[in-house]
Parts: C-alpha cells; sequence; structure tokens
C-alpha cells in the first residue's frame, strides 16, 4: 500500500451513482435495490444486464453516471468549468449585478456633472 492511495478524494473512491433518463430514479450503490434484491454496496456496473428501474423498467442503459453522491464534488450542476460567473453564488452575483448598477450611476452622475 502506498501513501498515493490515500490522497484520493471522496469523489474517486465512492462508487458512482446512476440516474435513470426515463424517471429519474437515481441508483445509488450504497444502498443497493431492495426491489429487486440488489444488496447495499452493488456498483451500478455490477447490476446484471437484465437489471430494470425499479421505477419504470427502463433498461440499464437508459441510465446515466451522475457521479458520486453525497461527495464533494458530486454536484453536477457546480461543474460549470470555463465560464467563470456560474461559479458564483447568487449571493456574489447580485453584489455583481449591483455593482455595475451603481458604477453606471455613478458615470451617469459624471456627465451629468460636466454639463
Ligand atoms: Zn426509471
Amino acid at each position: 500500500m502506498s501513501d498515493r492511495a490515500k490522497e484520493q478524494t471522496l469523489a474517486e473512491i465512492a462508487p458512482a451513482s446512476y440516474e435513470c433518463r426515463a424517471c429519474g430514479y437515481v441508483y445509488e450503490p450504497s444502498k443497493g435495490d431492495s426491489t429487486s434484491n440488489v444488496p447495499p454496496g452493488t456498483a451500478f456496473d455490477d447490476l446484471s444486464i437484465d437489471w430494470r428501474c425499479p421505477v419504470c423498467s427502463a433498461k440499464k442503459s437508459v441510465f446515466t453516471n451522475i457521479g458520486a453522491k453525497n461527495a464533494p464534488s458530486g454536484f453536477q450542476e457546480n461543474l460549470n468549468y470555463g465560464l467563470g460567473v456560474n461559479n458564483l453564488t447568487p449571493g456574489q452575483k447580485n453584489l455583481a449585478i449591483f455593482g455595475a448598477l451603481a458604477l453606471a450611476f455613478l458615470f451617469f452622475l459624471s456627465l451629468y456633472g460636466l454639463n
């Protein structure tokens, strides 16, 4: 065992969850699927090929990898690399918009002052 293994993030260690694109059901490996007698701890890849969505009976191929749930970087909507603005919190966005309005107002006032 090397120390390198310990440097993996939780997201890398945790098995990925899969979401049914047909109905939105999420298969979480840590929970398994009691409907089909799948024991907790079963990775999605280890499910039998004829396993179906317990909610809508969709095939495995309909499921999409949504990454490890409850892991630090497991929220897909936050993975907007490249567009820095989308990484701002709503509060930060409001501040940026308010700041821009205030600057525009000051600019308007300075123009007014020149006349
Ligand atoms: Zn489904």
